[in-house]
């Protein structure tokens, strides 16, 4: 997926030259076809794959001609990554003011949540970090405000607690940390 969002992208480039261009994207010349694929989009319900062969059907690339049907829609269904991550939403112009949002399958939202905000750090990543940290702050600690030392003390104290949850329970592998379990690992180690 994410190799065709890339060659997606790459067809689109100002350097691409204008004959390998993908020339089903929306532009001022095609308007009349994105006009088109709106109307027919709204015209009934349609699924992702029926959207695909309309897009096919007028000729027009149906991903980002179906951004001109979001607007006089009613009813709009997308994934979680697309609902939850405020530059999806700008760029598909949805908003949420003012507007019902129902979640099905809710129970997995928390999940989603920390897929998308999480990230995965090596036990050597921290330990490198908490090391250029205290390189760092012997250079400089003289030289930093007081708040800017407190800020930097606090990262210190939170690669110091996760690297020795990692070093002591899990062993020097790759383990995936979210920010939700390193902000209680962190309140934890705070607050002793
Ligand atoms: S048709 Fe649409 S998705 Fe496919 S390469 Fe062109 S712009 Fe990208």
């Amino acid at each position: 997926m994410t190799a065709i969002n890339e060659r997606c992208l790459e067809l689109q480039q100002p350097s691409t030259p204008t004959d390998k261009k993908c020339s089903f994207v929306p532009s001022k010349e095609n308007q009349p076809l994105v006009t088109s694929f709106r109307d027919h989009a709204l015209a009934t319900i349609r699924d992702i794959e029926e959207l695909g062969f309309l897009g096919r059907e007028i000729g027009i690339c149906p991903y980002y001609a179906s951004r001109s049907a979001i607007r006089p829609s009613e009813i709009v269904t997308l994934p979680y990554p697309l609902l939850l991550q405020k530059s999806a939403r700008e760029v598909l112009g949805i908003s949420l003011k003012g507007h019902v949002l129902i979640i099905d399958e809710a129970h997995n939202i928390m999940d989603a949540i920390s897929g998308i905000h999480g990230i995965s750090v090596t036990l050597a990543q921290l330990k490198r970090s908490r090391a250029q940290l205290g390189l760092y702050l012997q250079k400089f600690r003289n030289r930093l405000m007081g708040k800017n030392r407190v800020y930097v003390a606090q990262v210190v104290r939170l690669l110091d607690s996760l690297a020795g949850y990692l070093d002591g329970k899990a062993g020097p592998m790759v383990c995936a940390l979210h920010f939700k379990k390193i902000a209680v690992l962190s309140n934890k180690s705070l607050a002793s």
